[in-house]
C-alpha cells in the first residue's frame, strides 16, 4: 500500500498545482486557456467537461452555517442534489462508487471536481443555512461511506 499512497500523494500535488493555475488564469483573464484545459483533462479525465458544464449553469452552492461549518451542494444533471464536504471528495453519486472507487477511471466525480474548480475560480454561490439544516442537507443527500480497509 505504500506505493499506492505515494502515488496518491503525487497525484494530489499535481491536482493542487493545476487548481492553483486555474485560480491564477481565471483571476487574470476570466477564462481558462486551452492548454490548461487539456492538462486538466489529462489529470481528471472524463468528469472534466461535465464539471465545467455544471459550473456554466451555476449548479454549485456553498452553504455556511452560523457556527462556521460549510457544505457544498451540487445539482446534478438529472436534477438530483449531491452534498459534499469541503474537506472530502466523497460524493454519493453512482459514478463516485463505480468510476472512482472501483474502476479508478478518475480521481473524482464531476460533482467534486465542479466544487474544486468553482472554488479555484471564485465562482461559487454562497448561501447561509442554519446548523440544523446544514446537518439535514448532509444527511439527506449523502450516504456516508462505511469504513473500508
Ligand atoms: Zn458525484
Amino acid at each position: 500500500m505504500a506505493a499506492a499512497s505515494l502515488g496518491d500523494q503525487i497525484l494530489e500535488s499535481v491536482e493542487d498545482q493545476l487548481l492553483q493555475l486555474v485560480r491564477k488564469e481565471y483571476q487574470e483573464k476570466e477564462k481558462i486557456s486551452d492548454e490548461l484545459l487539456s492538462s486538466l483533462h489529462f489529470v481528471f479525465g472524463n468528469p472534466l467537461l461535465p464539471a465545467l458544464d455544471l459550473l456554466d449553469h451555476l449548479k454549485v452552492t456553498k452553504f455556511v452555517s452560523p457556527s462556521g461549518r460549510a457544505a457544498f451542494q451540487v445539482k446534478g444533471s438529472s436534477g438530483k442534489f449531491y452534498a459534499l464536504l469541503p474537506s472530502s471528495q466523497f460524493c454519493s453519486c453512482p459514478y463516485h462508487e463505480f468510476g472512482v472507487l472501483k474502476r479508478k477511471d478518475s480521481p473524482m466525480c464531476k460533482h467534486a471536481l465542479a466544487v474544486l474548480l468553482s472554488c479555484a475560480m471564485g465562482t461559487v454561490k454562497q448561501a447561509s443555512l442554519s446548523d440544523e439544516h446544514l446537518g439535514q442537507l448532509l444527511l439527506t443527500n449523502t450516504d456516508m461511506p462505511e469504513d473500508e480497509t
